[in-house]
């Protein structure tokens, strides 16, 4: 609750409605969410269930669990009640605490959930963001707490890792998204903020929230092959990406075994400047970059590399810098997004001129790319690309300034 305060005090202006759904942080049952089914039928024979039978509980528990989104074992009306007696004796299907909401005045929504440690380590608390547009609804999932790469424009690079998510609290950030807007059946959608004017309220996710989905690929795989699968939360696969900042031996398995669609965060055409901009370049430079992106499996030019690009005042913005990206791309089934620089609180750069945006966005374009510039959303609440960053940590940076300022005025 102070943290909820704590948001409302920084953004007057953004509805805070807090501790929407609560977990007891001391549940010993472990989750059903997030698990692989093969986990989860070695599951369910530890918990009694025969062998034989195993699979088709499965499907069944996971229509339950990630078509119709419930959260207690007693609505799963085609499983025997003793049964569901001793599944809830076993297991949990809680939903994380939201410690928060805001939303947006462009209709952009932020949660700030907290997971307890569930064998994970410590609680931690994640931000989800949800971006609605006209015929679709875009959900930026996070991989990490923190991250252990620095890119110097990013927001979550100046935070620590704390630790991966597992797959179970990477799911949960879907499920409790769509419970939110009333995207499981029966769910009635909000009416407090823009919401796509048909279909679902989730069409697509993006791993673009905080840390780097490729440094912990076990659980985002498990998390994105539950999205993926039809008995799952069912999105198409062209419905999903993954950005990384360029993580080139994972490269190849993203797309062989999660089969998902490809961001690049690629933000400069030269070794020199990604090197301070993205570290990570320094391991694995352009040309490996790129050639991994040649070789990312499925890459058609129906399937293109999506290419982001921050744009960064005086940094990467000019006419020469848009023509060699045009020349770097070139054989290469792609999209380039031109991502305007999100500022944040000592943000050590500024966004380029709208017109520099403009002519950078025109030499792309006349040379064949469609490359939308991504309009800013959620920039009041901090929701916006790479201004995420959890809470407590914002907290304690401010109460380490608090704490500077107050040691300075007492030297004074
Ligand atoms: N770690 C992954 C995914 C999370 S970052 C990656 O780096 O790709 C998601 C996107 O936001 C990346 O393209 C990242 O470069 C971009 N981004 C980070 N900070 C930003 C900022 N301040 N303004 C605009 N985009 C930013
Ligand atoms: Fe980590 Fe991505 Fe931010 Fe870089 S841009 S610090 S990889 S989250």
């Amino acid at each position: 609750m102070a943290v909820a305060l704590d948001i409302a005090r920084q953004n007057p202006n953004a509805p805070v409605l807090a501790a929407v759904a609560a977990v007891p942080a001391d549940d010993p049952r472990p989750s059903l969410i997030g698990l692989t089914r093969e986990e989860m039928a070695e599951a369910l024979i530890g918990a009694g269930i025969a062998p034989a039978q195993a699979r088709m509980r499965v499907s069944q528990l996971w229509h339950w669990l990630y078509h119709r989104g419930v959260t207690d074992f007693a609505e799963m009306t085609n499983v025997a009640k003793d049964l569901r007696a001793r599944l809830a004796g076993i297991f949990t299907l809680a939903r994380p605490e939201i410690v928060a909401e805001q939303i947006s005045t462009d209709g952009t929504r932020k949660w700030l959930m907290r997971f307890p440690a569930r064998g994970a380590g410590r609680p931690v608390e994640v931000e989800t963001v949800y971006i609605p547009e006209e015929g679709r609804g875009t959900l930026c999932v996070s991989s990490q707490v923190g991250c252990t790469l620095t890119c110097t424009f990013c927001h979550t690079g100046t935070q620590t890792l704390v630790r991966n998510l597992t797959a179970e609290e990477i799911v949960a950030q879907i499920l409790v998204a769509r419970d939110r807007l009333g995207d499981h059946p029966g769910g009635t959608a909000p009416t407090d903020g823009a919401m796509p004017s048909e279909g679902r309220a989730v069409t697509n996710i993006v791993m673009m929230g905080m840390g780097e989905p490729l440094y912990n690929f076990d659980h985002v795989k498990a998390a994105l092959v539950i999205a993926s699968d039809g008995e799952g939360i069912a999105l198409s696969r062209r419905r999903i990406t993954l950005s990384t900042s360029g993580v080139v031996p994972m490269i190849h398995r993203a797309g062989d075994e999660i089969g998902v669609m490809l961001a690049i965060s690629l933000h400069a055409v030269r070794d020199d400047l990604r090197d301070v901009l993205v570290p990570l370049n320094r391991k694995y430079p352009i040309a490996e970059l790129l050639e991994a992106c040649r070789n990312y499996p499925g890459l058609s030019n129906a399937r293109r590399i999506t290419f982001e690009y921050v744009m960064l005042k005086g940094v990467n913005d000019s006419p020469a810098d848009a023509r060699a990206l045009v020349r770097l791309l070139n054989g290469i089934p792609a999209k380039i997004n031109l991502i305007p620089f999100n500022p944040w609180p000592g943000s050590p750069y500024e966004c380029s001129d709208w017109e520099t945006i403009e002519t950078f966005a025109d030499i792309v374009n006349k040379a064949g790319y469609a490359s939308p510039i991504r309009t800013p959303r959620g920039r009041d609440i901090l929701a916006a690309c790479g201004q995420l960053k959890s809470e407590t940590q914002r907290m304690r940076a401010r109460e380490r300034l608090a704490l500077g300022a107050m040691v300075a005025g007492t030297a004074d």
